[in-house]
């Protein structure tokens, strides 16, 4: 296999190998070394002030594209909550104050619902996925999930809000799924099966 020539604009580990396993699902003959870590490159971490899942990951992708040459695929997601008029939304990473502190934020939002009864506490995962290639094109798609909030954790797989988020129509957490069943109704799932023919065009690769 020659050098990669798609780069993902994340440092967190749990999104790589949940995009890697979606696009290995998407199409055959994916290859995760064709697909190259931000940390592989001395790229400057952009200002994410964009106001929309969209933006953010547009401004994430742009960035890295411009840094690298190469094709740059990003997600912005985060959770959005009914009863608190869809927040934490694009700030859910740093939802306490601490960007990526995943306990702290998730029991800062816990705290919140504390007295929001069952049938009030529906929720969606949201993500957009962006990419930006070399010649300016420039693709987003979405991806969404409703489901509701717990008021306890339950599991230890996945990441983020995982532990307290039931999708609709399932009795388990994202975190108590496989990495299989997440990738199969997760928000990044469905963005980025969406946007797959565009990355399978960008790697030159012949969809499966
Ligand atoms: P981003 O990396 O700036 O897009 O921030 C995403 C944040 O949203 C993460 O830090 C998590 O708190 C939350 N999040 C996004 N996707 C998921 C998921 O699949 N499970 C749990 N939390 C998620």
């Amino acid at each position: 296999m020659g050098a990669p020539r798609l780069v993902f604009a994340t440092g967190n580990a749990h999104k790589i190998s949940e995009l890697e396993a979606i696009l290995a699902a998407a199409w055959e003959g994916f290859e995760p070394g064709a697909i190259a870590r931000m940390s592989d490159f001395d790229a400057p971490e952009p200002v994410e002030d964009g106001a929309s899942f969209e933006e953010n990951s547009l401004i994430k992708a742009r960035a890295l594209c411009r840094a690298t040459g190469l094709a740059a695929v990003a997600d912005d997601s985060g959770i959005c909550v009914d009863v608190l008029g869809g927040a934490p939304g694009i700030f859910s990473a740093r939802w306490s104050g601490r960007h990526g502190d995943d306990a702290a934020n998730l029991d800062l939002l816990l705290a919140q619902l504390a007295d929001v009864r069952d049938e009030h506490r529906a929720a969606a995962f949201v993500s957009a996925a962006a990419l930006v290639l070399p010649d300016g094109r420039e693709f987003t798609e979405r991806g969404e999930v409703r489901g509701r909030l717990l008021r306890e954790r339950r599991g230890s797989g996945g990441f983020g809000y995982d532990p307290v988020f039931v999708p609709d129509g399932f009795a388990l957490t994202t975190a108590e799924m496989s990495p299989e069943e997440k990738n199969a109704i997760s928000h990044r799932g469905i963005a980025f099966r969406a946007l797959a023919p565009r990355l399978v065009e960008a790697l030159g690769a012949e969809a499966g």
